[in-house]
This record gives C-alpha cells, sequence and structure tokens, in this order.
C-alpha cells in the first residue's frame, strides 16, 4: 500500500483510524510503562513478564491497559499495594497522543508521529520518575527523525514528487531534519557551557543536547529553537507553583527544572501546531 492509497483510505474513514490509533496507543503507553521502570535500571524490557513489586507475576489480563488498574481501583491484587497513577496515566497518554495524531495530523506527519510521540512520553517518564534518562530511547529518536525525515518529506512540509527529480522532496526533507539536529545540538551545547560557567554547576544534561537534537530532526532548525526556547517557558512555569508555595514557607523548594518533559512537550507542540503559531504570532504584530 502507498502513501497515497492510506491517505484515500483514512480520509473516508478518519474516525476509526483516530479510535484505532487511540487504542493502540493504550498498549504502547501499557510497553513504555514496563521502559520507564527498567531501563534506566538496565533491565530487558523484554524478560522476565510483568511482576507485582512484591514479586508476583502479574497476570495477563491485569495488564489491560487503563482497565487493569480500574479494576483493581488502583491497589496491586496479590499485596494490596497502591499502585501509582502513573501506570494508568502514562496508558492513557499514549492513547490520547496517537489518536490525536491520527485525527488533526496530515498522513505523512501522523506516521512519524507514531515514533515521535510514544518515545517523548518514554524520555518525560523516565526523567520524571528517576530523573536518570536513558540514551538509547533519545539516540533512538534522533535516528528516527531523520530517517523518516528521508522516508516521509511531508514531515518538513516538502512534496513528494512535485519537481522533476522525483527524490528533491527527499533530499530537501532529509537536509531539514540534519539542520535541525545541528541547530539542537549547538543550541544547548552553548546553553550548557555559559550556564555551567555562570551558575557554577551542571547546567544541561547531555540528555538535553541529545533530546534537542532529536526534536530538532523531526521539526527542523525552528522546530529545534521552538522546543528549546518553549520548552524553557514551561519547564519555569512547572516548577512555579513549588517554588512559590516553599519560598511562603521558608524553605529552599525544588532545584532542579523538569527539563526534559517540558523539551518533549514543546516538541510536540511544535509538532502538531508550529508553523501555524508562527504565523500567528507574526500576523497579530
Ligand atoms: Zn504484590
Amino acid at each position: 500500500m502507498s502513501l497515497a492509497d492510506l491517505e484515500t483510505l483514512r480520509a473516508a474513514h478518519t474516525g476509526w483510524f483516530a479510535l484505532a490509533a487511540g487504542l493502540v496507543g493504550l498498549c504502547v503507553g501499557s510497553f513504555l510503562n514496563v521502559c520507564a521502570h527498567r531501563l534506566p535500571k538496565g533491565e530487558s524490557v523484554v524478560t522476565p513478564g510483568s511482576r507485582c513489586a512484591c514479586g508476583e507475576p502479574i497476570p495477563g489480563w491485569l495488564n489491560l491497559p487503563l482497565l487493569g488498574w480500574l479494576m483493581l481501583r488502583g491497589r496491586a491484587r496479590c499485596c494490596g499495594v497502591p499502585i501509582s497513577a502513573r501506570y494508568p496515566l502514562l496508558e492513557l497518554a499514549g492513547g490520547l497522543a496517537l489518536a490525536a495524531a491520527w485525527a488533526w495530523l496530515p498522513t505523512d506527519k501522523a506516521l512519524g508521529a507514531c515514533a515521535l510521540l510514544p518515545l517523548l512520553l518514554l524520555l518525560a517518564a523516565c526523567d520524571l520518575d528517576s530523573m536518570l534518562v536513558p540514551d538509547a530511547p533519545n539516540f533512538l529518536l534522533v535516528a528516527a527523525g531523520l530517517a523518516l525525515s528521508a522516508a516521509l518529506p511531508g514531515i518538513h512540509g516538502q512534496g513528494m514528487a512535485e519537481a522533476s527529480w522525483p527524490w528533491t522532496g527527499h533530499v530537501a526533507s532529509l537536509g531539514e531534519a540534519l539542520a535541525g539536529v545541528a541547530a539542537g545540538t549547538a543550541l544547548a551545547w552553548w546553553v550548557r557551557i555559559l550556564g555551567t560557567v555562570w551558575a557554577g554547576k551542571e547546567a544541561m544534561g547531555e540528555a538535553d543536547i541529545i533530546l534537542c537534537a532529536g526534536l530538532g530532526a523531526f521539526g527542523g532548525w525552528s522546530g529545534a529553537l521552538f522546543a528549546f526556547f518553549g520548552g524553557s517557558v514551561i519547564g519555569v512555569l512547572l516548577v512555579l507553583p513549588a517554588l512559590i508555595k516553599a519560598r511562603l514557607r521558608g524553605e529552599s523548594g525544588p532545584t532542579a527544572v523538569p527539563f526534559v518533559p517540558a523539551l518533549a512537550l514543546a516538541g510536540a507542540i511544535w509538532y502538531f501546531r508550529g508553523p501555524e503559531l508562527v504565523g500567528l504570532w507574526l500576523g497579530n504584530r
């Protein structure tokens, strides 16, 4: 099936495509829970099967996304220990992300979103969970961004075959992705150096730099810029309530900004509506 066939089929059944993508996304989110739990510890994500914290194996039917957690009302069946709400929330996020992609994005971008959004959710979950962001999914994001940009020029708004040479769009799209990787890396790298000199401590981790590169691969150089600065704003907004609360009580408050989830969120916003946002901003001045 070619991309054009898929587009025609999808245009006739947009709602069903979004629903199916949402159901697949729930299962993807369920797998991301396993990855977020095991990857930072260097464990295999395939074996052994799911286990409760007490060591009891979890039967397959309780692994159903969302439903399993709801049926158990958030407590383990074997030992009654509360199960973190992170599990159903990540499943729900996976489902909503893929459903939104297939409801609103053009088909080529929706295909790209199937790699981009789950990886962003995984990186954000790892950071929120353990402050440890594994390199493997981060580098996979960069590689997937470059490969998908070359295969699906629509990710960077390039036409498939409108030029005389049929590969023009593919090459231009890959070029945009490479420029995005370069811009994302350079920007995060310089901010890290300047920030480290200025603040006297590590300003950004390597994970932030690789993530900026990956967001550049999917969003081009302008996407990398947007993700970086938008992510900084989102990151500050995320810690602001906790910071104000701590200051009012005379405590020191949070010391680190959750930069990976903030970058991931800004990168996703750009992927969905970036160029329109910039047009809106330029048009309103
Ligand atoms: Zn248990």
